[in-house]
C-alpha cells in the first residue's frame, strides 16, 4: 500500500477532509472519472467493465487520515504518539486549559488513576491512563472531595512524579 504523509502535509489533510465531506474518494475529488470499458464480438457488445470507484490508493489515503485523527488528543489536538515522547518534550506547547481529552474518565467524568486507569501494571497510584500525566483532588475519581484530601494528594503526587521521571 502506498504511504501518505498525512501528518506532515496539511494541504493533503485538507484535501482528504474535503473529499470525505463530499463522500467521494480522493482520486475522484481530484477529477478522476470512472472509466467503463466495452468489449465487442462481431460488432455486438458482450461485456462492460467499470473500474472501481475506490482505488487502493484512495483507501490508503483515507485510512492514513483516519489513523492520524485517531491519534490526536481530543483536548488539545496534539498528535499523542509524538507529543508524549520524552525526546519531544520541548517541541510541543500543550494547552493545559483545554487538555483533558487524552486520559480515561469514569462514568461520572472524573479522571481515573492508579489501578483503575488502564495504563498498565506500572501505573503509579495518582498516575492516569497516560504515562507521566497525574491527577489529584476533586477531579480524580474516588478522591474524598475535601480540601485536606486535595492538599494531601497534591503533596503525595510530588514523590510519584519524581519516581516516574527517574
Ligand atoms: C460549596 C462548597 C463547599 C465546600 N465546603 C467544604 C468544606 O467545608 N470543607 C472541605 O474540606 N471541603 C469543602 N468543599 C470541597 C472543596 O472545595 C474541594 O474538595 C477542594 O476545593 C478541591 O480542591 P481541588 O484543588 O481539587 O479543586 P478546585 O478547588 O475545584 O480547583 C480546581 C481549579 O481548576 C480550575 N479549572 C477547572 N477547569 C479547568 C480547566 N479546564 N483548565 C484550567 N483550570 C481549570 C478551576 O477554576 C479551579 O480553580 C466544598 C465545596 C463546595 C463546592
Amino acid at each position: 500500500m502506498p504511504d501518505f504523509d498525512v501528518a506532515g502535509d496539511p494541504a493533503l489533510r485538507a484535501t482528504l477532509r474535503a473529499a470525505r465531506a463530499w463522500g467521494v474518494p480522493l482520486s475522484v475529488f481530484l477529477g478522476r472519472k470512472q472509466v467503463t470499458t466495452h468489449e465487442y464480438l462481431n460488432g455486438q457488445p458482450v461485456r462492460s467493465t467499470t473500474e472501481p470507484l475506490w482505488l487502493e490508493t484512495d483507501r490508503s489515503a483515507a485510512m492514513a487520515l483516519e489513523l492520524y485523527e485517531a491519534d490526536l488528543c481530543t483536548g488539545c489536538g496534539q498528535p499523542m504518539s509524538e507529543s508524549t515522547l520524552l525526546e519531544n518534550e520541548e517541541q510541543y506547547q500543550i494547552s493545559y486549559e483545554y487538555c483533558h481529552g487524552c486520559v480515561e474518565l469514569d462514568e461520572k467524568g472524573f479522571v481515573l488513576t492508579g489501578k483503575d486507569a488502564a495504563g498498565g501494571p506500572t501505573t503509579l497510584p495518582l498516575e492516569t491512563s497516560r504515562p507521566r500525566v497525574f491527577a489529584v483532588g476533586d477531579v480524580r475519581g474516588g478522591s474524598t472531595k475535601r480540601v485536606a484530601a486535595a492538599v494531601g494528594e497534591g503533596a503525595a503526587v510530588v514523590a510519584q512524579i519524581h519516581a516516574s521521571l527517574s
